[in-house]
Order: structure tokens, then C-alpha cells, then sequence
């Protein structure tokens, strides 16, 4: 590509409404263009970086086995009402009415869809396992959309769904894109690791999310130094042991009232009674589908909603309301316990072996001390509702866990019967009877790996593109447009780059060389050639790395084999 001749309109100024560096340097680098909140234009050097992945994934995909296809970003109402979700999505989907009446919706995923294609045309065990993908664009009017296209609401995405006849045929399916994925992030050049997620009531270790490792990523992760455990927080477990080793052997205490006027949150009331907040017992109220719920935790912990969703198998878990409390506990905010509730009570497990503690009493300006389980209070279920800390023990070894943060770029969930046996997607098994499909559904998000890898790619000067997905391999800066043999020597090395298959950017405006080295920096090509008067003279031109602080000299004569080896070098490397 030519520069003069093609359109990349780099800037200066920091865009006022980039939080982070991918987000600024996308658009600096003239990669994208905001057309209105969470919605993006791709200008022609961010599309080119959006069709390497893309193109990675599609090889990957394909080696795997899986089979490309492209579905409708429209999507009818009645699908949707089939598989449950119409109502449980929430204002992430983007619903509206055609001009007939009828109920559709903009595609934020395709589960619906392809359990709708398959069921139609695939009957018989003998036509599976299959797995269908597409790269596609998706839409979902998220509540907070930011970091350009990291978290748009109109976004690509690469979505796959298996069918399977057995349980042993979707964990093959499962175990083949967990492989694809870590070959296609290896190849993409990124630090990523693949994580343990939530998979609802599934249980197991069916979802993971593949994270690629950056400071300002949205998702908190938490792996063990020891052992290979690595979950996201939301599904981190927390070990049973741990907080039971905490119990203490002494007896029963005599219940007593306490005055604790205005004392409401933890730090109130442990500050007030002079108490840690081990020995304090928090009562969250939630509405689980509607229903109030009271959840007992240990004063220094935070519950984690998803654990609570999954223990109650609810399908909504949301925190009470002011009324909502008052009306389950009769006390205002901050002075709800469970002695003498008449909702239901959950309890995290750490509760099992506390004695004596403090809760709140149910009345205004009131708390309880010397309360304990069983005597005082019982509880309908115990399980692990609260997020892992820092200080807590990894679930597998024991071993010393630590946190970070993550960019989540894919997601292999397993699904199972969920949308098969609501939507009747069954088949013929070979004795001849009706079973539900077995499914799975895997996602990449293409446009948040481009801006993934600038996060972790970039310095002071711009993006250092790991090659891969670099919109341009190498590019050429001749110095003097002015000068006939330098502008010769640059075409004609850039004429047989571009003859060997090499994608290269010949900066070939009549600007300075400042302007020429400043943009191809901000670019964040991986190899730039400069060609200009003085080196010539010599024979030779001048090869940098993005990479590297130093540049090398070569022959021209021998440059673009010099550059085709560079080149080839820097795939080597992601090996
Ligand atoms: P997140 O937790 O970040 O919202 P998600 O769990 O909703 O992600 P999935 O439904 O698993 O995401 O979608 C598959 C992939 O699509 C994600 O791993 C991510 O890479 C990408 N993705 C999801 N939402 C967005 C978005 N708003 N903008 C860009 N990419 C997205
Ligand atoms: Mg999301």
C-alpha cells in the first residue's frame, strides 16, 4: 500500500473520552472512529488488523474441524420466547418491532438460532458431532460502554456451537476448541492465560475464559502460585478447611440484646462494640426470582452473587430494596439478623463453626451478641457463597493464591441440554431413540483482541504490534521524496516485498522524515526500512524493529531477503 494513496488519518491529541492506552492509540493511530457511544467505524489500518485475527481464527477454526457459517443479525422475538431468554436477558438485548408488529431483536449471541437450524436439518446421530461458526457482528446495548471497541455494543465476535450425541462427544468438542483457542491467542503473539469460569448450575470445570494478562483489564483473576489453578473471581472456590480451622471451643454464651443507635454498616458497628469483624455476622437480604432471601456472612466477607445464584439454582438473584428489607425483617436498613426471621436463611460456610457472634437484631437500633446456629437461628443451607480473598488458601493445593487482572478475549462454555431440550433439538441415537443434543458454544471477541494486544503491546511512542496482528508487516520510510534514486530503491524494494507475499506500507508522502518516523512508530509496524540519500551513497539502507532501541544496517542489494528473513524471524518467535 501506498501512504499518499490510502487513508490513514493519524492525531496527535489524546481523544478526551479514552480511559485507557488501546482505546487512545486506536484512535490515534487512525484505526477507528466513534460514530456514537459503543458504536465504531473501522478505518482501513484497525480492519486490517480485525482481518488478521479474524483470519487466524478462521484457520484455527477450521483445522479443528469446525465449519463456517453466517447467520442473520436480526433475529425473531419467537426464538427467543422458545429458549426462555426473552425474559431473562435483560436491556442488553436490543428489542424492536418491525413495521408488521412482530418482536425481534439484534443478535447479541446465536445460541437461539443455530438450535433452530439444526434442529430443522440434522435428525440422526449419524450426522454428528458438528460444529458450526461464524465471525459475525453482534449487538448488545451493554450499561456501560468504554475502552472503544474493547467493550462496544455493536461488536464482532466469532461464536461456535457444537452438537453432540454424548457426554464423552461434547467433552472431545469442548477439549478441541480449548485447543484452538490456545493456538489462535499463541499466534496472535499475546500473554494469556486460560482461566476457570462460571458455568451456572452445570458445575464442573465447563467454562473457562481465555485472558489475555493486562493491569487495566476489567476481570479479576486469581491463580495459585503453586499449582496450575487459575479461575476468574467471580468462580474462584473458596476451601471449606480454611475458615472452619477458625472454630474456637468455647461454650455458649447467654443471647443479650445491644443498643447500637445508627450503627448500621460492618465498620459502624465493629468500631461501636469494640468487636473484630470475624465475630460479626452480616444478613444480606436479596430477592432470589422474586422471592426474599436472607444470607448470613461473616462480617470480613464479600458474597459473590454468582455463587449464591448457582447454590439457590435461581435464575435471578438481585439485593433487596429499603422496602423490601423492611418488609422481610420489620427493621430498617442495617439491623437485619437472623434470629427469629421468618424468610428463608442461607448461610456461608465459615458460619459453621462460629460461636458466640454478633447480628442484627431486627429492630431499629438493635443487635444481638452471644447468637449461635442451631440454638438461636437455623439455617436452610450452607454452601460456599462468598468470594475468595487475599490470604485465603487455593481450593486445589493450598498453596498461596494470587490476584491480577485480565482482559476476557474468549469464552468455552459447555451448555448442555439447556437450549436443546428447550427448543426440542433431539436426534435418532443409534438403538433409535429421541435424545436432546448435547451442545457447547464458544466465543472470541476479534475486536477486543485487537485493542488486548495494543494494551500489552505499546510504549511511549505508540503500539508495538506483536506481528501477527500488525496491519502492516513492514514498512518503508524513503527519506527525500525529492531524491530520484531514493524513491527508486523504496519502490523497488517495496515492489518485491509485496511480490513476495509481505504486506508493506511504503510511506511514499512528501513529509519529513520526523513525521514519517512519528507515524510509523504510533502505528506500531513491526519492521521499518529506511531508505535515504546518505546511506545509499554506501549501498544501504537502515532495518529497525519496533522492539528494538538500535537499527542494523544491510546491503541493498541483499535487503529484502534481509526482510523477508526478519520477518519470517518475528512469526518464529511466537512459536
Ligand atoms: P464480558 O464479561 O466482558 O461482558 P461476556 O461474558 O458477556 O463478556 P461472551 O458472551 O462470552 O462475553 O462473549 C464472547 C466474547 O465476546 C467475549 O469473550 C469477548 O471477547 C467478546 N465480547 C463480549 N462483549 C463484548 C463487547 N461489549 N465488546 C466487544 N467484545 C465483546
Ligand atoms: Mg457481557
Amino acid at each position: 500500500m501506498r501512504y499518499s494513496s490510502y487513508f490513514i488519518p493519524t492525531k496527535k491529541e489524546i481523544p478526551a473520552d479514552a480511559e485507557i492506552i488501546s482505546h487512545q492509540l486506536m484512535v490515534r493511530a487512525g484505526m477507528i472512529r466513534k460514530l456514537t457511544s459503543g458504536i465504531y467505524t473501522y478505518l482501513p489500518v484497525g480492519l486490517r488488523s480485525i482481518r488478521k485475527v479474524e483470519n487466524i481464527v478462521r484457520e484455527e477454526m477450521n483445522r479443528a474441524g469446525a465449519i463456517e457459517v453466517l447467520m442473520p443479525a436480526v433475529q425473531p422475538a419467537e426464538l427467543w420466547q422458545e429458549s426462555g431468554r426473552w425474559e431473562y436477558y435483560g436491556r442488553e438485548l436490543l428489542r424492536f418491532k418491525d413495521r408488521h408488529d412482530r418482536d425481534a431483536c439484534m443478535g447479541p449471541t446465536h445460541e437461539e438460532v443455530i438450535t433452530d437450524l439444526v434442529r430443522k436439518e440434522i435428525h440422526s446421530y449419524k450426522q454428528m458431532p458438528i460444529n458450526l461458526y461464524q465471525i459475525q457482528t453482534k449487538f448488545r446495548d451493554e450499561i456501560r460502554p468504554r475502552f472503544g471497541i474493547m467493550r462496544g455494543r455493536e461488536f464482532i465476535m466469532k461464536d461456535a456451537y457444537s452438537f453432540d450425541v454424548d457426554e464423552a462427544g461434547v467433552n472431545r468438542s469442548y477439549e478441541a476448541m480449548y485447543e484452538a483457542y490456545d493456538r489462535i491467542f499463541q499466534r496472535c503473539g499475546l500473554k494469556f492465560r486460560a482461566v476457570e469460569a462460571d458455568s451456572g448450575t452445570i458445575g464442573g470445570s465447563y467454562s473457562h475464559e481465555f485472558m489475555v494478562l493486562a493491569e487495566s483489564g476489567e476481570d479479576r483473576i486469581v491463580n495459585c502460585t503453586t499449582c496450575d489453578y487459575a479461575a476468574n473471581l467471580e468462580r474462584a472456590e473458596v476451601k471449606e478447611e480454611d475458615d472452619v480451622s477458625s472454630a474456637d471451643a468455647n461454650a455458649f454464651e447467654v443471647l443479650a440484646r445491644l443498643e447500637t443507635p445508627d450503627q448500621r454498616t460492618i465498620d459502624e458497628v465493629v468500631e461501636f462494640l469494640k468487636i473484630t469483624p470475624e465475630q460479626l455476622v452480616k444478613t444480606l437480604v436479596y430477592m432470589v426470582d422474586e422471592e426474599p432471601v436472607a444470607v448470613l456472612l461473616r462480617g470480613d466477607h464479600e458474597l459473590n452473587e454468582t455463587k449464591l445464584k448457582n447454590a439457590l439454582d435461581a435464575q435471578t438473584v438481585e439485593m433487596a430494596s429499603e422496602r423490601s428489607v423492611k418488609e422481610a425483617t420489620g427493621a430498617p436498613l442495617g439491623f437485619a439478623g437472623p434470629v427469629g426471621l421468618e424468610i428463608k436463611v442461607v448461610a456461608d460456610n465459615a458460619l459453621k463453626t462460629l460461636k458466640n457472634f454478633v447480628v442484627g437484631g431486627n429492630e431499629k437500633d438493635l443487635h444481638l451478641k452471644n447468637v449461635n446456629l442451631e440454638r438461636d437461628f437455623t439455617v436452610a443451607l450452607f454452601g460456599d457463597l462468598r468470594t475468595i480473598a487475599p490470604g485465603d488458601a487455593c481450593p486445589r493445593c493450598g498453596g498461596h493464591i494470587a490476584f491480577g487482572r485480565g482482559i476476557e478475549v474468549g469464552h468455552v462454555f459447555k451448555l448442555g441440554v439447556k437450549y436443546s431440550e428447550a427448543m426440542k433439538a433431539v436426534f435418532l441415537n443409534e438403538q433409535g431413540k429421541e435424545r436432546p443434543m448435547i451442545m457447547g458454544c464458544y466465543g472470541i471477541g476479534i475486536g477486543r483482541t485487537v485493542a488486548a494486544a495494543i494494551e500489552q503491546n505499546h510504549d511511549k511512542d505508540g503500539i508495538v504490534f506483536p506481528i501477527p496482528v500488525a496491519p502492516f508487516e513492514v514498512t518503508l520510510l524513503p527519506l527525500q521524496m525529492h531524491n530520484e534514486a531514493v524513491v527508486e530503491a523504496a519502490s523497488k524494494i517495496y515492489g518485491d516485498l509485496v511480490n513476495m507475499g509481505i504486506d508493506a506500507l511504503l510511506d511514499d508522502r512528501d513529509e519529513r522524515a520526523g513525521v514519517k518516523f512519528k507515524d510509523a512508530d504510533l502505528l506500531g509496524i513491526p519492521v521499518r526500512i529506511t531508505v535515504g540519500s546518505r546511506g545509499l551513497k554506501n549501498g544501504e539502507v537502515e532495518v529497525k524493529l519496533r522492539t528494538e532501541p538500535e537499527s542494523f544496517i544491510v546491503p541493498l542489494s541483499t535487503a529484502v531477503i534481509a526482510i523477508s528473513d526478519t520477518v519470517k524471524g518475528l512469526y518464529d518467535s511466537l512459536k
